[in-house]
């Protein structure tokens, strides 16, 4: 029987301490995709249990965005499920008779030193150039008593493994094979204010929530054997592990919220990114696809093909040429009713467009869409390139760098354009074309190119546009001869 056959039961663990980084979105891919190739579930579970980094708004983000990417939950704080509650603050009482069952069998003890004082180990360890770092074991085998006699005494203590000196160094993970990490020091699992550490808490909980893989970020290895031992000394069986490569910048530096703007998952989002499009770019930052075809693959394809063997170690570089052309991709494959209907959601949810838009506007941009489809690159840029559709005849301004077409001979050529359509009966794009050809291009003997810049720069203030004639039967006779007439003055 192989591992697939087993529904594996995986989690993804944010801790909400800002915006959403991209790496969750990047973990629950993985993650969900696993659950759904082995028919298990997924788990969302916030670990909130650091409380000074902790940002209010952080986890409604964290549901929106990944929400909106399609990555949804079985099991989480907000749905509830068998293993609630799912927010480990809400979860305290759990952990602590693990801990105390550590303090009794001796593989977990009080540490009652001040910051102070351990910062002054710190720096005197570091002045020293010792080989051996970390907690020095002060506190170790004292009492409360023993221990307050000596300086640097808190009242208030912490709890910390007691690391022996056979302490695993290494693991078996499912990407990376045999994975060898430096000894663990004595990890504090208690926290002073009485909540339990990341280390604790991730072993009790992915424990009592039947977790059969952990499937984490590449800066968890080392912790991976402190994770061991818990296990060890709990008699409770580990989970699997897998740890993701981290997602890197054209530098190979570590993609970080302070550096790079698409580290945020909702960057990804304002820019008009479809949700489709950014899974896709995500999904082939775990592999490269065997072959160019296969770049474009939608969920259900990634999840049969998926394979932890594949995923490659070395970290993908976050290229967003590639999110770009995929974006693109996934645009034109939609219906245009769908791609309009998801600009008006993206402007009013970037606020561009108030919450309820007036309907004869998004008409309009209903309408536009196909002018535009081929082009798109994100959702933000539709609004740019069809402006002159949605601002009104005498506030149209044209643009520097396209002044010249309607100056010297462009005059002629508005002259001849507004006469002509003062008598053009039936004003759609065709006819339009037809018209400005003969009257223009053929009665002024001018070339295709001078004969429609002009008349391009005036109704829609610029050289470059959507279609000309399109573009005119959108706005209607009206409002083109205003704008040809406003030109010509
Ligand atoms: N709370 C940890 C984080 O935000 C989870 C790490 C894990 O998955 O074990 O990265």
């Amino acid at each position: 029987m192989t591992d697939d056959l087993i529904p594996a039961r995986l989690r993804v663990a944010p801790s909400p301490t800002g915006d959403p980084h991209v790496g969750t979105a990047y973990m629950s891919l993985f993650n969900l995709a696993y659950a759904r190739k082995t028919g298990g579930s997924f788990v969302l579970r916030i670990e909130d249990t650091d409380r000074a980094r902790y940002v209010a708004d952080s986890e409604e983000q964290i549901f929106s965005t990944l929400r909106w990417l399609g990555l949804g939950w079985d099991e989480g704080p907000d749905i509830g499920g068998p293993y609630a509650p799912y927010r480990q603050s809400e979860r305290l009482d759990t952990y602590r008779p693990f801990v105390d069952k550590l303090i009794a069998d001796g593989h977990a003890y009080y540490c009652w030193c001040s910051t102070e004082r351990l910062a002054q180990m710190r720096a005197a360890q570091a002045a020293s150039k010792q080989a051996v770092t970390g907690y020095d074991r002060l506190c170790y085998g004292k009492t409360r008593e023993q221990r307050a006699e000596l300086p640097g005494f808190s009242p208030t203590p912490v709890v910390r493994m007691l690391i022996p000196q056979d302490a695993p160094t290494g693991f078996e993970d499912l990407i990376r094979g045999e994975v060898s990490t430096p000894r663990p020091d004595d990890q504090v699992i208690l926290k002073a204010d009485g909540f339990p550490t990341y280390h604790l808490a991730v072993v009790v909980d992915d424990h009592l929530m039947g977790i059969t893989h952990v499937v984490r970020g590449e800066e968890w290895i080392s912790s991976t054997p402190k994770h061991l031992l818990l296990y060890r000394w709990l008699g409770l069986t580990p989970p699997a592990f897998a740890h993701m490569p981290l997602l890197r910048n054209r530098d190979k530096s570590k993609i970080s919220k302070r550096k790079n703007p698409a580290a945020r998952l909702m960057w990804f989002r304002e820019q008009g990114y479809l949700p489709e499009a950014l899974r896709n770019f995500l999904q082939l930052l775990g592999y490269p696809p065997s072959d160019d075809a296969s770049e474009v693959a939608s969920f259900e394809e990634f999840v049969e093909h998926f394979a932890w063997q594949k995923v490659a170690t070395v970290g993908p570089i976050f290229d967003l040429d590639k999110l770009n052309w995929l974006n693109g991709h996934y645009i034109r494959a939609l219906d245009p009713a769908d791609l309009g209907e998801r600009i008006v959601e993206h402007l009013v949810w970037t606020g561009q467009w108030e919450p309820e838009p007036d309907p004869a506007r998004v008409d309009r941009l209903l309408r536009a869409v196909p002018l535009i489809q081929e082009r798109l690159v994100t959702l933000d840029e539709a609004l740019g390139k069809l402006q002159f559709l949605f601002t009104p005849d005498d506030e149209l301004a044209i643009a520097e760098d396209s002044r010249a077409g309607v100056e010297g001979d462009a005059q002629a050529v508005l002259v001849a354009a507004v006469e002509a359509l003062e008598g053009l009966e039936a004003f759609d794009h065709e006819s339009l074309q037809q018209l400005l050809r003969a009257r223009l291009v053929d009665g002024l003997g001018l070339k295709p190119k001078f004969a429609f810049a002009p008349v391009r720069v005036a109704i829609t203030g610029s050289r470059v546009s959507p279609p000309l004639f399109e573009s005119m039967e959108l706005l209607g006779r009206e409002s083109c001869l205003v704008r040809l007439r406003a030109a010509l003055a």
